[in-house]
């Protein structure tokens, strides 16, 4: 039996694809390469390039693969291009869930594992935030992520088909041996981009905004390592297999780190001075954004490795240093 990857060529879904071919799983890969690389795809993997929203391509891959269960990872996740195009948000990641879903029940596949965000619950009432908190996004990245949750909860409805929401918090780092990382472009997230002005590719770091509420004005974040957060989705897979209900979980440290604190932490361990200036505020940030993770913790069994910081820009900055031009197969899509 196989595991589907949708999205197993980003910088999140080849950590995935990686950890299971590790593990011993049979894997398939499907992947548009939009912003994904061939490359970051472990080589045991079976590979279709090819598009969610086509259903006769995913019929295709359903029909020569045995497929026992789905981890999908496929989206777009910049929220400020989400705030300019929303359509193209709705367009690629909500209605790719409902040609993957359609094709999953065609195929009478019923388990499917899904990239969710802290995006859902936009502006959060308390801290930490916990699963069963009000899902309000504040931006259509957000909001595309949550009517994808909703659409699987009535497919389980209607078709039996079960899930595991993992809603992620910041995720950082690389594997450890450092032969995948992160690699977009243009490139948003505050780990890669401090590594980018410590590697002397950008000459400062713009901090958004000093006068948030919080311990030195800068905004909190939970960050989480890839590779973890890779062995979250087999564990939601296994817990799917052992016949348990639909659900969803956070995946944190539940620990806050300032973006000051970030840049502190990154000198560290580069050595590195890291020029850096305070710049406004960016929209649709909120304050604070701490996960109660206790809940994958126990019920999954979910034993993160990686529980500083520090250890994880380190990875982060071994794939840096190691492939300073990424793949190095970068187009003017990505
Ligand atoms: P990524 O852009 O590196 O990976 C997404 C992959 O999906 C890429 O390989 C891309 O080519 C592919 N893809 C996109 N649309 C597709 C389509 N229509 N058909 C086929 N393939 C398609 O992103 P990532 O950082 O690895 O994030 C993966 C998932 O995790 C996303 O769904 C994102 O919303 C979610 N997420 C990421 C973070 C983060 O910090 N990176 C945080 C919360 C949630
Ligand atoms: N950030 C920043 N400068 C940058 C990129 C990000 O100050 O060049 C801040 C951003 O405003 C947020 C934090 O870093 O407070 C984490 O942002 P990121 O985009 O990595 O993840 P998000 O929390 O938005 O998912």
């Amino acid at each position: 039996m196989t595991v589907l990857v949708l999205g197993g060529a980003g910088y999140i879904g080849s950590h995935a694809v990686d950890r299971l071919v590790e593990k011993g799983y049979d894997v398939a890969v499907v992947d548009n390469l939009v912003t994904g690389h061939r490359a970051a795809v472990n080589a045991k993997a079976r590979f279709y390039e090819g598009d969610v929203r086509d259903q006769a391509f995913l019929d295709g891959v359903f029909d020569k693969e045995d497929i026992e269960g789905v981890i999908h990872f496929a989206a777009f996740s910049v929220v400020p291009e989400s705030m300019k195009k929303p359509l193209k948000y709705f367009d690629n990641n909500t209605a790719g869930m409902v040609s993957l879903l359609e094709v999953m029940n065609k195929h009478n596949v019923k388990k499917i594992v899904f990239s969710s965000t802290a995006a859902t619950y936009g502006e959060p009432k308390q801290i930490p935030i916990k699963e069963t908190d009000p899902q309000v996004p504040t931006n259509p990245y957000g909001e595309s992520k949550l009517m994808m949750e909703k659409i699987m909860r009535w497919s389980d409805e209607a078709y039996g088909i079960k899930f595991v929401a993992l809603r992620y918090f910041n995720v950082a780092g690389a594997k450890e041996d450092g032969s995948i990382g992160e690699d977009h472009h243009p490139e948003t997230h505050l780990v890669p981009i401090i590594l980018e002005v410590a590697a002397g590719e950008r000459d400062q770091l713009a901090i958004f905004g000093d006068d948030y509420p919080t311990k030195d004005g800068t905004n909190v974040r939970d960050y989480v390592h890839v590779v973890d957060l890779a062995d979250a989705h087999i564990l939601a897979l296994e817990y799917l297999k052992a016949g348990h209900d639909s659900d969803a979980f956070n995946l944190g440290s539940s620990t806050g780190f300032s973006n000051k604190e970030m840049l502190e932490a990154a000198r560290k361990v580069t050595g590195k001075e890291i020029p850096a200036k305070m710049a406004p505020r960016r929209a649709g940030d909120p304050s604070t954004l701490i996960a109660a993770s206790d809940k994958a913790r126990k019920t999954l069994n979910w034993q993160p490795r990686f529980d500083n910081v520090e250890d994880i820009i380190r990875t982060a900055w071994n794939w840096k240093q190691t492939h300073p031009a990424g793949y190095n197969d970068r187009n003017e899509e990505k």
